[in-house]
């Protein structure tokens, strides 16, 4: 290998500098449009770095198998009642090492190997967890697509009454990793109780906006858990959490998450999530509805510029994501490719619109980091001109010396305790 022959101080001074290059990357040359990640309030960074996540914390609260925990546990208490909290649930499972070991989770307390569940195809944002190459197909699970309705973005109901009937799952899953519009879980949950199946609710993207009460909250609506990723919309570190009101489900959780999947877990995240959370709790309320905000008025700038916003007879965007059809840029992928070297960061999505051969259909757009940097109303035309032009040049990287102008106004987190 390249790194067998580098010695200690050499490779040593490669990997911080390879850090510095990320966060030149990230937070002073690019504009972070992917909604898959955020930054985080530096006080919860710190507490990620502060050396706690070394020291062991085996066992429950007031039952460490290792001794000197007593801090350790006490986080632990209110990293879980502060998430609780957040999402007005009466159980939150913390020890979670991501959103698609949350998934696991969820699937593990609701199903057995050889189960049929349903779930939302990859044409609406359906993530591989929920299918046979992920954790669902790894545990055993067999996923039948569920019926897509392109005018909502979602799961067309009607479709989804006849194929469970046909089906029987034990499971319906309802979230995607592009969400334009509230999924219709009351409707999902009457079909989930005509076979006596569970409904999850997969916020690994829209928790943040559920947390701050400008989308309705699934578990209140009819879904019996709620699973998630913790540093995407919700700013926190890198891992998952699940919530849910069933004691019966949470006792389950409990035990997979404890003896079952974890031993020891990293309390340094535990603490940063807890920080993580109490952001929600002062502030989420503003920051959800500017996300949205910001997110509408891009989509509306960027289509008066050309750009061909995906669009549904229900309007672009209600949530802090929207779509762009990829097919004229050579696919979703490769748009962000060119947006990349104009300063810009995204990825690819599925939408339910014509293939593109060898990448995706479409390019996801979000406004998590970019309002957490204090992007506001005011910036739009200004961003939008780099992006649409970033788009459509023909020399994108033309556009990197002006957006990095921009970003560099954009130097402190804003949202946080
Ligand atoms: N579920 C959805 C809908 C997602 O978009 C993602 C994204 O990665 C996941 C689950 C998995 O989350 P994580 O990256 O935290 O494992």
């Amino acid at each position: 290998t390249e790194t067998a022959g580098e010695s200690a101080p050499d490779l040593l001074a490669r990997i911080e500098a390879l850090a510095i290059e990320n966060k030149q990357i990230h937070e002073k040359d690019c504009f972070n449009l992917n909604p898959a990640t955020n930054v985080m309030n530096p006080r919860a960074e710190a507490l990620l770095a502060s050396g706690i996540g070394t020291r062991p914390s085996l066992g429950y609260p007031g039952d460490k198998y290792e001794m000197g925990l007593e801090a350790i546990e006490e986080i632990e208490v209110i990293a879980a009642e502060l998430a609780a909290e957040v999402f007005g649930a009466r159980f939150a499972e913390i020890r979670v090492p991501s959103g698609a070991m949350a998934n696991l989770f969820a699937f593990m307390a609701t199903c057995k190997p050889g189960d049929t569940i349903i779930a939302p195809p990859a044409s609406v944002g359906g993530h591989v967890t929920h299918h046979g190459a992920g954790c669902a197909g790894l545990y055993g699970l067999r996923t039948v697509p569920a019926p897509v309705s392109a005018d909502d973005y979602s799961i067309d109901i009607k479709a989804l009454a006849d194929l469970v009937e046909r089906e029987q799952p034990k499971l319906i899953t309802l979230g995607a990793s592009l969400n334009l519009f509230e999924h219709p879980v009351r409707a999902v949950r009457e079909i989930a109780d005509s076979v006596g199946a569970t409904l999850m609710f997969d916020a690994a993207h829209q928790c943040g906006i559920i947390a701050g009460k400008a989308w309705s909250d699934p578990l209140a609506e009819g879904a019996h858990l709620m699973t998630m990723s913790t540093y995407k919309s919700l700013g926190g570190p890198a891992g998952g959490l699940i919530v849910t009101n069933d004691a019966e489900l949470a006792k389950r959780l409990d035990q997979i998450a404890f003896p079952g999947m974890t031993a020891n877990f990293d309390a340094a995240k535990s603490a940063a999530l807890a920080v993580s959370l109490l952001d929600w709790r002062v502030h989420g309320r503003a920051y959800a509805q500017k996300m949205i905000e910001v997110s509408k008025a891009l989509a509306a700038a960027l289509k008066a510029r050309g750009v061909p916003v995906f669009e549904t007879p229900r309007g672009m965007t209600d949530s802090h994501q929207f779509a762009v059809l990829a097919a004229g840029y050579g696919g979703g992928q490769a748009a962000s490719k060119t947006l990349r070297k104009a300063g810009f960061l995204a990825c690819g999505i599925g939408l339910p619109v014509a293939e593109v051969q060898g990448d995706l259909n479409g390019l996801r757009i979000g406004t998590p980091e970019l309002v957490r940097w204090g992007v506001d109303i005011g910036d739009i035309p200004a961003l939008a001109d780099l992006i649409a032009e970033g788009l459509q040049a023909n020399d994108p990287g033309a556009v990197a010396a002006r957006t990095r102008a921009m970003r560099a106004g954009f130097d402190r987190v804003h949202y946080v305790v």
